[in-house]
């Protein structure tokens, strides 16, 4: 049973449930650094290092309520430092860790983070923005071996010094747990607020979905700054006492596929850009691999081409089975699967316990075949429970007891869906959620920049790139060395994946007569197809 004595705390589910379960001595995951020997953690050590994690929290007087960020790469510390702070009962985040200054700052900032666990080589960007955040009192340094200040602290003379017990106080299902920042077509990004009780969702889809059980070696490749990295990467295999491997190296077709060798991976989890990255390697690259003990394949973000599909039929011998889910929904929601037959293209069927419908725009149902909006019943237990400090948008996300996803999508009679795209101007680069405004925002703080549009137009490989469309202010003139600039800033400011892969210099940006910009305008120049009605442009 997965919930026992009530108790529905995620930090003491993954690792102390998993010990009294007789898997103490069982790998929890297998760490293999991008340099270095790869090492093996239990669900004893698991249990040990995030005990001594709540222990700390607690002694500097975070409390039920309070928000902690991870800001780090993949490491073993981004998982002790995550359950310990669920234990303690503390709201854990966790940021990506090529996220920029600006990017940064919107997210502690609003949400008046009191912590933060972080490198020592991401100091000095913290360092930038540090007197604009009056909220956070400790940092937490995972690779400094002394405290350097009364609020930088090594995150190791900690531990070192902290106790390995710690008894998790029994937490009720809607204790908030995780907050991730998600971005949006307006506004700044919004923190979407999940609750413990989320645990049983993606404990029963980790299971169902992805079909884990304890024999199996499971690998996420999906970095923990984002949803699936927490709700699929530490979250729901752990519940189930499944064996993770994490791996600490960016993408390398014949690094990824030595470790699904060696290590005997029996369920892979991955995004469609990776998986588009690995069908542009030889054919002749995949047969120097022994993949016997792979079950499955599953892919999520994006939408996942037919092509790919086809692909690991031909070259993998393995089906690919398409997931979607999105940081307010927690865990998967609909989905292809081993017991279902694939339609190429399709995300697939609606998990169990989740009805979906595509409705209008005022919550009518539109007949199946027809496209409309992506909308979830509410209230399902991994269910996102705020917008912080954004009532007014969380409550903007129901329509008659309807959750609007912001995706459009089609049901087809057999009860399939097919996703359309997006109502909004987010854009989804490489599987990330890239806001237009924020990488607006930016390029407005540099002299030569007098506006912006940006849009996401079609990619091969990415789905969509980040397309930029700058208007210099008179006295500059465009040239390479402006367009390399605005690049460097945008991945300084925002992230390395927000970064544009096209610049325009452009006469004018279009904008409408109260001045908003109307990227529905610049995408249809870009892309060579009528500008629709243009009578609210302004002059
Ligand atoms: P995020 O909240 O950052 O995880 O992004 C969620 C969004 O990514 C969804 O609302 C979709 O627009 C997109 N997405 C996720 N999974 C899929 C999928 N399987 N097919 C198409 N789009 C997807």
């Amino acid at each position: 049973m997965l919930v026992q004595n009530n108790q529905y705390n995620i930090g003491h589910i993954c690792t102390k449930q998993q010990c009294d379960n007789g898997l103490g001595q069982k790998i929890a995951f297998r760490w293999l650094p991008a340099k270095g020997e790869p090492s093996s953690i239990s669900f004893a050590e698991l249990d040990v290092q995030s005990n001594k994690f709540a222990n700390i929290l607690c002694s500097l007087g975070f409390t039920t309520g309070d928000i902690l960020f991870t800001f780090l790469p993949k490491c073993p510390e981004q998982f002790f430092s995550f359950l310990g702070t669920l234990k303690n009962q503390t709201i854990c985040g966790t940021l990506f860790s090529n996220f920029g200054d600006e990017a940064l700052l919107d997210r502690l900032g609003d949400s008046r983070a009191k912590g933060l666990v972080t490198k020592k080589s991401s100091l000095k960007k913290i360092g930038r923005i540090r007197e604009q955040l009056p909220h956070l009192k400790y940092i937490l340094v995972t690779d400094i071996d002394a405290h350097q200040s009364a609020d930088i602290l090594s995150y190791s003379a900690l531990m070192a010094e902290a106790s390995a017990e710690f008894t998790t106080a029994v937490t009720a299902p809607e204790t908030p747990s995780v907050l991730h920042y998600t971005s949006g077509s307006t506004g700044k990004p919004k923190g979407v607020l999940h609750k413990h009780g989320s645990v049983l969702m993606q404990s029963a889809t980790a299971r169902e979905v992805l079909q884990l059980g304890l024999d199996d070696i499971y690998w996420c490749t999906a970095d923990q700054g984002w949803v699936t990295g927490t709700s699929y990467g530490i979250i729901g295999p752990w519940s189930l006492g499944v064996t993770q491997v994490h791996y600490g190296g960016i993408y390398d077709a014949s690094r990824w596929f030595e470790l699904l060798e060696k290590e005997k991976v029996t369920i892979w989890y991955s995004a469609p850009t990776a998986l588009r990255m690995l069908m542009r390697e030889a054919n002749a690259l995949f047969a120097n691999y022994d993949l016997s003990a792979l079950k499955h394949i599953f892919s999520v973000g994006e939408p996942l081409n037919p092509e790919v599909i086809q692909w690991s039929r031909a070259v993998l011998n393995r089906e690919i089975y398409d997931t979607w889910f999105q940081t307010e929904t927690g865990a998967i929601m609909i989905t292809n699967r081993p017991d279902l037959e694939v339609r190429t293209g399709s995300m697939g069927q609606p998990v169990a316990m989740i009805e979906p419908a595509i409705l209008s725009d005022d919550g009518i149902p539109v007949a199946d075949g027809e496209q409309g909006n992506l909308c979830l019943k509410s209230n399902w237990s991994s269910m996102f429970v705020s917008y912080l400090n954004n009532d007014t948008v969380y409550q903007q996300k129901f329509i008659k007891g309807y959750y609007f996803t912001g995706d459009t999508a089609v049901k087809d009679r057999d009860g399939y869906y097919w996703f359309k795209g997006r109502n909004d101007d987010v854009i989804n680069t490489g599987g990330h959620l890239v806001s237009p405004i924020e990488i607006e925002s930016a390029l407005l703080e540099l002299e030569q920049v007098a506006e912006s549009g940006v849009i996401g137009a079609p990619d091969a490989l990415l789905f969509e790139k980040v397309v930029v469309f700058v208007h210099l202010h008179s006295g500059h003139e465009p040239s390479k060395e402006l367009e390399i600039k605005l690049r460097l800033h945008i991945s300084n400011k925002v992230s390395s994946i927000a970064t544009p892969r096209e610049v325009f210099f452009v006469e004018k940006v279009p904008k409408n007569k109260s001045g908003k910009i109307m990227r529905r305008v610049l995408k249809a120049r870009y892309l060579g197809h009528d500008e629709g009605d243009t009578s609210t442009l302004e002059d």
